[in-house]
């Protein structure tokens, strides 16, 4: 469904005054979860704010809540609703808010991909490993082949605990999230398996030989960050520490002097000495928010890109959403699916705190 027109063109000033009146009536039945990258108006609203994996634990634990409104992007909505208990409702104030990064791995492709894969090594030793941005079908495939999710701010943990349970990582769907996290663990056997190909366009030996297989997956939004982006940076501003998220590319991430998750970006920047210049690589609305909220630092873009799903969430969505609550933009995921998927969230919940 999309925004009715009784709910377009309304000013901010009364679209705020509508969604505080919901708030204030619904007490805490009524919990609202913000993702860094929603613009300011949304995310003011928030009850609880943070990176993909604090918002999948504060949904988790919101046991008195009857009604989670995600601000963010559908898998992140999805992976609410299937830590939910049955007897609670999550919406998505704009059910087209997707990620074009999650919907590279479709399900019937990744399960080819595997059939072929254990035709080029012993598939019982091989761990599927899916980051949270990924749909619920393919959470679920990993949770029933003895795999988990992870986040940015636990992938390694997570690539730690999937080496107790076998050799390899089969890895969906971020090559770069996957290559920087086997990077950071001194692994450098890693293959590509690229989507659309046959065998993944690899020989035997090349997946004997590696540890980690990745999916030729990739965020439009970071990958759009270079090294000459950064050797710009470090010219305009010497003394300047640069931080990115590890969507980016494994040459812009060595090249950096940290990298992080959205909170864990965050926390970064908080911490940074008074006078300090912080330039970071992520999403513009969290890097114009970190630099209005530390005003004793200068804090800069390393280029300026915008997700354009995350912006998709407007107030006027969110009134809409809360004013015809539980008639509109309800997330639901089908049961077997919830379950295998609930298995995979459950062990990242387990296991990368
Ligand atoms: P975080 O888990 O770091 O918030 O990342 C989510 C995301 O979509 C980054 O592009
Ligand atoms: Fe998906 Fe990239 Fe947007 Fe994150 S920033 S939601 S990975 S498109």
């Amino acid at each position: 469904m999309i925004l009715p027109e009784e709910y377009q063109g309304i000013n901010e000033e009364e679209l705020t005054g509508r969604i505080q009146s919901v708030r204030d009536r619904l007490g805490a039945e009524l919990v609202i979860l913000g993702h860094h990258y929603q613009r300011d108006s949304v995310y003011n609203f928030a009850d609880f704010t943070g990176d993909s994996f604090k918002l999948a634990k504060d949904a988790s634990e919101q046991k008195d809540a009857k009604y989670i409104i995600f601000c963010g992007v559908n898998f992140m909505a999805d992976a609410a609703r299937i830590l939910a208990s049955k007897d609670q409702r999550v919406f998505l104030p704009d059910i087209y808010a997707g990620c074009p990064m999650a919907d590279l791995a479709p399900i019937g492709e990744v399960e080819y991909a595997w059939t072929q894969l254990s035709k080029m090594t012993d598939i019982k030793e091989v761990v599927p490993i899916t980051y949270m941005n990924s749909t619920a079908a393919i959470k679920a495939f990993c949770g029933a082949n003895g795999g988990a999710v992870c986040t940015s701010s636990n992938a390694k943990k997570i690539f730690e605990w999937a080496f107790t349970q076998g050799k390899k990582i089969f890895f969906l769907p971020d090559e770069h999230l996957g290559r920087n996290t086997a990077f950071d663990m001194g692994i450098d056997d890693v293959v590509l398996w690229k989507k659309n190909t046959e065998y993944g366009g690899l020989e035997k030996g090349d997946v004997e030989k590696s540890r980690v297989v990745v999916w030729n997956g990739f965020c439009h939004v970071h990958t759009i960050f270079s090294s000459d982006h950064i050797r710009d940076a470090r010219e305009n501003y010497p003394d300047a520490k640069i931080i990115v998220h590890p969507e980016c590319l494994r040459e812009v991430v060595e090249a950096a002097d940290a990298s992080g998750s959205t909170e864990q970006i965050r926390r970064y920047v908080d911490k940074a000495p008074e006078g300090s210049t912080i330039v970071v690589g992520t999403e513009i609305n969290m890097v114009s928010r970190l630099a209005a909220d530390n005003p004793t630092k200068t804090v800069v873009p390393l280029f300026r890109s915008l997700c354009p799903n995350m912006f998709k969430i407007s107030l006027n969505d969110l009134c809409w959403t809360l004013e015809k609550l539980g008639e509109v933009n309800e997330i639901t995921v089908d049961p077997q699916i919830a379950k295998d998927a609930h298995l995979a969230l459950q062990r990242m919940l387990d296991f990368g705190k």
